[in-house]
């Protein structure tokens, strides 16, 4: 199942060129009041809600994906958990450019560990990514993005896979500096997430699924998750050893080799195996 949540806050069932609106399936949610829980909803429900979209989507409008507007697929993640370095050939061009290390140590994940990125900093595919700094070096990351689906701490490598509710494209928007990382990477519209969420069932193994990423149709990145140095499995395990992964978190796991500047007026295109593709303008 490819859910997308486009236009005004819609819940969209995605089928070929199509996207279902679906959003009636919501109906079914608990209704809060404040203080709100920490967990994004619809990934909290979404075996519940599950045959309430397979029904809605028997007498749903349909419109052409490329008329809908994508927001990100989950609207209230907790957390965005991130691997840095997490390709052994992007471990070998962060340490080669200067002007990607700025003189530090490029330390390897078993060592540094996870980061953190704002939630503030999401946005949809269609949303796009606004350069604040134009004098900084602004990167693009592509990196496949799991959505945790139910509670884990101190969840095994051989379990791991049972808590993603989905998988989506995700792009880790980086300014080189001498910063921390959290603070360059979480400027608003720094994590573009899309463009729809393929669900765990349907999308089955993350490992060997091959991503491609152009910049105005001119070749960067192309690697494939079989060369992640930590797996899905293994972030999922060791992150759950530091802190309770909850429904809607998201991981971004890391990106490969051949990261490099975005400027305004760039669109950039990323692709992903058994997802699918999207294009963000750079603004
Ligand atoms: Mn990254």
């Amino acid at each position: 199942m490819k859910l997308c949540r486009f236009n005004d806050n819609r819940l969209g069932l995605v089928q070929g060129d199509q996207v279902l609106d679906v959003t009636s399936a919501l109906e079914a949610l608990p209704a809060y009041r404040y203080p709100l829980p920490r967990t994004d909803q619809l990934i909290e429900h979404l075996d519940m809600l599950k045959p309430r979209i397979v029904e809605a989507a028997k007498s749903a409008k349909s419109l052409p994906l490329s008329q809908v507007s994508f927001l990100p697929p989950v609207a209230n993640p907790g957390k965005v958990v991130a691997a840095p370095v997490n390709y052994k050939a992007h471990l070998e061009e962060s340490r080669a450019d200067v002007e990607i290390n700025h003189n530090r140590q490029v330390i390897e994940i078993q060592t540094i560990g996870l980061f953190l990125k704002s939630t503030s900093s999401i946005v949809g595919a269609s949303e796009g990514v606004t350069i604040t700094f134009d004098d900084r070096r602004n990167d693009h990351e592509i990196e496949l993005v799991a959505i945790i689906g139910k509670p884990a701490r101190n969840v095994s490598k051989e379990d791991a896979l049972n808590y993603v509710a989905g998988y989506c494209i995700g792009l880790d928007m980086t300014i080189r500096g001498p910063e921390e990382r959290s603070l360059r990477k979480s400027l608003d519209t720094f994590t573009v997430l899309g463009p729809w969420m393929v669900t765990a069932d349907e999308f089955g193994e993350p490992s060997g699924q091959q991503m491609v990423l152009t910049v105005n149709n001119e070749p960067r990145q192309n690697a494939n998750t079989k060369d992640l140095i930590m797996s899905v499995r293994d972030l999922i395990s060791w992150g759950s050893t530091f802190y309770t992964l909850q429904p809607g978190d998201i991981l971004m796991t890391g990106t490969p080799e051949g990261v490099n500047r975005v400027v305004r007026g760039d669109t950039i295109h990323a692709t992903i195996d058994k997802i699918g593709a999207m294009s963000v303008k750079v603004k």
